[in-house]
């Protein structure tokens, strides 16, 4: 049985690309490894591309991708966000911590995880969403909005405003290809408990991790 868990900004920041103390951010991160019972967690350089790792034992350094798979028991991998989706993926063989901000859902690389997972022998896939920018809250240019709400219809909500669903995006797109869509309904801009880039500009980053 996989296990999955958010932090929120009460656990601190993980991003180590933030401007926070290196010593600091690796500190957390070793307690949050040892509070969770697994060996170095991995983490990734995440650049909004769709590039997904398949790792076999934690990196001494963190790859540049936006999405980690595994199929290693015990091992966890780790997203970072301030706003993005939080997706974790889990299955009885293989699991995966995926990066779903605007450019992710665009580009499809919820799928290509999932496809991945499926390599390794996934059948029945959970996906799981963390705190993450609301559709009330998450308001872009118009023409980003017309872009993207004429590719997925889900993440459409309200012409006038050009505020982007990318939840319900995410859900549309992963349709079939999971047997369950778990969200936490939690706004990370709205909620002075989580980290929000929207919010605050300089901030630190929440995780999500799964271990298989
Ligand atoms: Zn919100």
């Amino acid at each position: 049985m996989a296990r999955i868990y958010f932090s929120s900004r009460h656990s601190g920041n993980f991003g180590d690309h933030v401007g926070d103390d290196p010593g600091l951010v690796s500190r957390r991160r070793s307690s949050l490894a040892r509070a969770l019972s697994v060996p170095p967690i991995a983490f990734m350089n995440q650049v909004h591309g769709n590039v997904v790792q398949v790792i076999t034992e934690a990196p001494t350094s963190a790859p540049t991708c936006d999405a980690l798979v595994t199929s290693q028991r015990g091992l966890g991998l780790a997203v970072m966000v301030a706003d993005c989706i939080p997706l974790l993926l889990t299955s009885d063989v293989a699991v995966a911590a995926v990066h779903v901000g605007r450019a992710g859902l665009v580009s499809e690389i919820s799928l290509k995880a999932i496809a991945i997972m499926r390599d390794l022998g996934a059948h029945q896939i959970a996906a799981t969403v963390g705190p993450s920018i609301c559709r009330n809250c998450y308001e872009v240019a118009p023409h980003m909005y017309q872009e993207i709400s004429s590719q997925l219809s889900a993440t459409a909500t309200n012409d006038l405003l050009h505020s982007l669903d990318l939840v319900a995006g995410l859900r549309q797109q992963l349709g079939s290809q999971v047997v369950d869509f778990s969200d936490l309904h939690i706004c990370a801009k709205e909620s002075s408990d989580h980290f929000s880039y929207r919010r605050e500009q300089e901030t630190g980053r929440q995780v999500g991790v799964v271990i298989l």
